[in-house]
């Protein structure tokens, strides 16, 4: 291999093997099969744009996408119907409140904050098109599947564990019908909704879906379009500002890249026209974020200057000429030495 590819790799088993033994969070039981998760099992993936593949851990584990199908969804429905249909549904602005917060439609509009949170995201399953439930569940599968490269399956048990004691969404739902944000097909809206986020992944498969966002939408490894070029910018501006609900400002702050985190443990960050990045990791915070996976992503972010505004050490978006120019080789010597302590 390569010396950066050495790199890659070796950074992120050092990563793997610092974070593996932190024993703090737990894993979600709300819904109650989600209990069933082993809080051991820590996979990390980096796919970057030209299809290259790092991984170490549990990268193969399958797990309940969860949240992290929002974005997609999101993405597919902006396909179906237009940003003006779906913009009159559900805003881009963030709650500061947690996922499943239900008093949080916007008081005058009462649309729902924006696509990241339950109710946004239930708002935006409902404007998906197709033939009755089977035929949107189907084309909802065959989108997932080219950002993945593979046909994705429903874990019935989750779905089913989630549709029964879903009373927070359902209530959701309801107020949504109350103020006209959905149709009154709640049940089976909220069918597809527990669908999408019971569909089996993997950290490799989060990390393949990354790279394909941070590929303008091309699956770098099946180079199948997966979603329109234009819409990506959409997806990721909602999931930098949104995706991890009241911890979004500060992982924007620490982490810098559009991320989503999942309930089922799964994490997926994207370092546009570069990398994509998955994690599996259950045990999760307070709010819903996986523990482990909040770290690695820092620490990649520290490790390889993947902030979006690390204008010093971020090559690609800095000409060289211009960062020799204005930063002397000491003065960037000095912020690298400075990073290091920082992380
Ligand atoms: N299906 C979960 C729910 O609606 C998704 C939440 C999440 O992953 N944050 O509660």
């Amino acid at each position: 291999m390569p010396s950066l590819e050495l790199e890659i790799q070796s950074a992120l088993e050092e990563i793997h093997a610092k974070h593996k033994d932190n024993q703090s969070g737990k894993v979600a039981d709300y819904i109650p099969e989600l209990a069933k998760a082993d809080p051991n099992a820590f996979g990390i993936c980096v796919v970057t744009r030209d299809g290259q593949v790092f991984e170490v851990g549990d990268t193969e584990q399958q797990f309940t996408i969860q949240s992290v199908s929002k974005p997609f969804v999101y993405g597919m429905a902006l396909q179906d119907t237009g940003r003006d249909v779906v913009q009159q549904k559900v805003d881009v602005e963030p709650t500061g409140h947690a996922f499943n917060s239900i008093i949080k439609l916007d008081e005058k509009s009462h649309r729902p904050h924006n696509p990241m949170v339950n109710a946004g995201a239930i708002a935006t399953t409902s404007l998906l098109t197709g033939e009755g439930p089977t035929g949107k569940l189907n084309r909802l599968m065959d989108f997932f599947g080219r950002f993945v490269g593979r046909r994705l399956y429903a874990d019935m048990s989750v779905f089913m564990s989630e549709r029964v004691s879903g009373h927070r969404n359902r209530a959701t739902a309801y107020l949504m019908l109350n103020f006209g944000m959905i149709d009154n097909r709640v049940e089976e809206i909220l069918d597809l909704y527990f669908q999408q986020c019971s569909l089996l992944v993997t950290a490799k498969d989060l990390a393949v879906m990354g790279a394909t966002l941070a590929n303008r939408g091309v699956n770098p490894i099946t180079r199948e379009r997966a979603i329109e070029a234009r819409y990506v910018q959409d997806l990721l501006s909602v999931m930098y500002t949104c995706g991890l609900y009241d911890y979004a400002g500060e992982w924007g702050y620490r982490v810098g890249m559009p991320a989503k985190s999942g309930v089922g443990g799964g994490m997926l960050a994207v370092v546009p026209q570069r990398l994509g990045i998955g994690v599996f990791s259950p045990p999760l915070d307070e709010r819903g974020n996986s523990v482990r996976a909040i770290r690695v992503c820092q620490d990649l972010s520290t490790r390889f200057g993947l902030h979006m505004f690390d204008a010093w050490l971020n090559d690609f978006k800095v000409a060289p000429t211009v960062e020799s120019e204005s930063f002397p080789t000491a003065e960037m010597d000095a912020v690298k030495a400075a990073k290091q302590e920082h992380s």
